[in-house]
């Protein structure tokens, strides 16, 4: 594992989080990506050496919608930025970790990203990601 590459927060209203993170990190959002697959909205925020995503669900069906019905708004995933995401996948299957997705798709911010199953990492949703050209 690299670094931490962005903290996800799920947020109703992607216009007004991104004016509420711009208070709060003192810089606007540097863009915005949909992941059509995803049915999400993504904003990216700079903070030091990692980001901040908003995600906003574009459809009812989206994982985000579902994910604020139940739990609210707030932190949705951890993302870590890795050199070599299929070695890690396979690394932390062994270390009994549960892939969401064994292979990697293609994830906002020019990504390929797999996730862990929050089961098996302490209720947190990890998100492994490794840059692409
Ligand atoms: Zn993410």
């Amino acid at each position: 594992m690299l670094k931490i590459d962005h903290i996800g927060i799920a947020v109703r209203s992607m216009a007004d989080s991104n004016e509420l993170f711009r208070k709060l990190l003192g810089e606007a959002h540097y863009k915005v990506e949909t992941v059509e697959t995803e049915k999400v909205a993504t904003s990216f925020f700079h903070i030091g050496e990692s980001k901040i995503e908003l995600l906003e669900a574009t459809d009812p069906e989206s994982p985000i919608a579902k994910y604020i019905e139940k739990r609210g708004e707030g932190i949705h995933h951890i993302a870590f930025e890795v050199a070599d995401i299929r070695a890690e996948i396979e690394r932390l299957e062994q270390e009994g970790f549960v892939p969401l997705n064994r292979e990697p798709k293609r994830g906002a911010d020019n990504k390929l990203v797999a996730f862990l199953h929050p089961k098996s990492s302490n209720g947190v949703l990890v998100e492994l990601c490794q840059s692409v050209e």
